[in-house]
């Protein structure tokens, strides 16, 4: 069985599967560490609860690290978004695997990207719980003066073409510019 869990250091929460962890023999005892921090106590992670909008969510995630820098990728592990049962939006970061969760105002631990893609996050956060939806010139950003490419730094076409795509999905405003 594959079974959730997360390490149960605060800071560190590192998120993923038994099957993954490191073992160590604690005097004839096999235990568990968490890859991350080494400390070696768990919690059961419940199954996330999937909606359309998580879906949509993670295929905008997927879109955005199949193109340009990859953001949101480290080595085909993906970063993922998801709900808990009390409507709790937290994403799992595919770098450090810690899960975060996305509505703590402060800074967030285990999280490997700089402030304009936690505002992406956020957006994406508002989104699931909410239904607002996103202007599409968050995706990619092209700065003031276009001819210096854009804030993401992914070149002019990946940029154009992970804007057409991610403008398929129902999370953007529609009838705004590509
Ligand atoms: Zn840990």
């Amino acid at each position: 069985m594959r079974q959730r869990i997360e390490c149960g250091r605060r800071p560190c929460r590192w998120t993923g599967t038994l099957s993954i962890t490191k073992r160590r023999n604690d005097g004839g005892m096999m235990t568990a560490i968490c890859p991350r921090c080494g400390c070696a106590s768990f919690y059961d992670l419940p199954e996330p609860i999937i909606t359309e909008r998580v879906e949509h969510v993670n295929a905008l995630i997927k879109i955005i690290a199949s193109h340009g820098r990859k953001f949101f990728d480290h080595k085909g592990d993906l970063a993922t978004m998801e709900l808990d049962r009390r409507g709790k939006v937290w994403f799992v970061d595919e770098y450090t695997k810690a899960r975060i969760y996305t509505h703590y105002s402060r800074r967030w631990s285990g999280f490997n990207h700089g402030g304009t893609l936690r505002g992406l996050v956020e957006a994406m956060r508002d989104y699931i719980t909410k239904g607002e939806k996103l202007p599409i010139g968050w995706i990619a950003p092209t700065r003031c003066n276009p001819d210096n490419g854009d804030i993401w730094g992914y070149g002019k076409e990946s940029a154009a073409v992970v804007r057409e795509e991610a403008a398929k999905l129902p999370i953007f405003e529609q009838g705004g510019e590509i």
